[in-house]
């Protein structure tokens, strides 16, 4: 294996500290690395040269054709509950964490390689990754982060050289360079506390108190403070999620993280119209993992999480229950909190006193199905007069106007004038998001070689609130009208 002169220094932090959850491993040969994409803006977030990074050196590590002089790549062990069902090794089967940069800021984020070849997580998986999904999850995870909502961060996708058969199709394989502030998972802690080694549990713990939720180790019982700490990370990152129309679609515990960020883009879409019980992903036959259910879903995996950390939060497990237990209720009220104010936000509503308005809206929502984004958008416009946009996306025009009514004496109600109600709605209520249509097109076009419909997308989702002229067709749902499938094979 080469050693790239490296446009980038990393530390093993991680490696160091966590011996017992990895394997040091080296990525598969990629024969001729090309890089795909740079994420010019991230790159400068981390303090690194883009044009180092599309050099040929900068390539290589890109592609796991070369790693960083001094680093040590691992293989992450973790274990998670795959749609219910408890998998006690799971771990990085086709990912390689390479090392940790401090940005300029001086905060830590992990450089991994997904799809990167074989690791000894494996089991019967190829290692590799198709170029689709590896754009797939740089486009839809840079959308998130311009919508303001925690997630991993995509630096780059180059090819290798290889190809990746999936289904029977031929795919230029591909590799995802993603930072993230940490690859630390609830199934991480499951792994952890299965294998019986409290002292690593405690290590485990005492490094993501550290990296994550540092203000948990001054608490009189920091492991249980950590629960709380990421109990109200999760609870807040899922109420922006439902903000967004976002559905994850493998929420496994094994894909939620400790930071709070946004993990694992793979069968995740955008609802067009509103309707909680919508599922994308082909595999989820009972919608466990539908829009609705996420917050059910996330306190369960926090559960999860919570009975892993049982034997660090008191020497007697037993004691531990009852103050774990009431850690992990906490989440509903939190989530309902960070709902309300996202909800108030989006129509313009300052402070928090309108609960059944902001309720009332969701009900209505979920009756007449109108587009979610749309709608919300087109309110807006609505407040400055115009209700036209809103009405035109659903059946009952009736129930839509007394609800409106209501609405608008709220907003004449407040110290604000309307008007900056609304240019305050616009600033929280997406034009663009990655429609699903859009986003299989540019897919599409891309594998076949042509790269303009993703660069242009990847440029409309990441100003997702500025309403640009000449992009109207970003702005609406898929005009076939067909459902929408999104498929696990990645
Ligand atoms: P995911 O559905 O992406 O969360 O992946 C679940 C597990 O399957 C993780 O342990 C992955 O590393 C592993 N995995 C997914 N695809 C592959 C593959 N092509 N080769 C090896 N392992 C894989
Ligand atoms: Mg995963």
């Amino acid at each position: 294996m080469t050693v790239a002169a490296s446009p980038v220094t990393l530390d093993d932090w991680f490696a160091r500290d966590l011996g017992g959850l990895h394997q040091p491993w080296q990525p598969e040969p990629a024969p001729s690395p090309e890089a795909v994409v740079v994420n010019d803006g991230l790159a400068a977030e981390l303090g690194l040269d883009a044009d180092a990074l599309r050099s040929p050196e900068g390539v290589a590590v890109l592609a796991g054709a070369a790693v960083p002089a001094g680093a040590t790549p691992v293989a992450q062990a973790y274990a998670g509950h795959q749609f219910g069902n408890y998998s006690p090794r799971l771990g990085d089967g086709r990912a390689l964490l390479l090392g940790e940069l401090t940005d300029p800021e001086g905060r830590r984020r992990d450089l991994h390689l997904k799809g990167s070849g074989r690791t000894p997580f494996a089991r019967g998986g190829d290692g590799k990754a198709p170029l689709g999904p590896m754009l797939r999850e740089y486009v839809v995870s840079e959308a998130m982060h311009a919508l303001g909502i925690p997630t991993t961060r995509s630096l780059a996708v180059a090819t290798t050289g290889e190809p990746v058969v999936r289904d029977g199709r031929r795919q230029p394989g591909a590799v995802l360079a993603r930072v993230a502030s940490s690859h630390l998972r609830v199934g991480t802690f499951q792994y952890a506390a299965a294998s019986g080694d409290v002292d690593l549990l405690r290590r485990l713990t005492e490094h993501a108190i550290a990296r994550h939720h540092p203000e948990a180790a001054d608490a009189e019982n920091p492991p249980l403070a950590l629960l709380q700490a990421v109990v109200e990370a999760q609870a807040r990152l899922v109420a922006q999620w439902m903000d967004v129309g976002f559905v994850h679609g493998v929420m496994n515990t094994d894909n939620m993280t400790i930071s709070g960020e946004t993990i694992d883009y793979g069968p995740c879409a955008f609802l067009d119209a509103f309707d909680p019980a919508t599922v994308y992903s082909s595999i989820d036959h009972g919608g466990r993992y539908a829009y609705g259910n996420q917050p059910r879903i996330a306190q369960w995996n926090l559960a999860r999480f919570a009975e892993s950390l049982l034997a660090v939060i008191d020497d007697d497990p037993e004691n531990a229950i009852t103050p774990a237990t009431d850690a992990v209720s906490a989440f509903a009220e939190s989530f309902t909190r960070h709902r309300a104010a996202g909800l108030h936000a989006k129509i313009g509503l300052t402070g928090e006193q309108h609960g059944e308005l902001v309720e009332d809206l969701v009900t209505l929502m979920a009756t007449e199905h109108p587009d979610h984004t749309r709608f919300l958008r087109g309110l807006a416009t609505a407040a400055r007069g115009d209700a036209g946009p809103v009405r035109d996306l659903v059946v009952d025009r009736g129930a839509v106007d007394a609800w409106l009514e209501r609405w608008r004496a709220a907003l004449e109600g407040q110290d604000r004038a309307v008007d900056e109600s609304a240019a305050a709605m616009d600033r929280v209520n997406p034009v663009y998001i990655p429609r699903n249509h859009q986003v299989e097109a540019a897919l599409t076009a891309a594998v076949d070689g042509d790269l303009d419909p993703f660069r242009r997308l990847v440029d409309v989702v990441t100003r997702p609130y500025d309403e640009r002229p000449g992009l109207e067709e970003y702005a609406t749902g898929d005009p076939s009208g067909t459902g929408y499938v999104t498929y696990c094979g990645t």
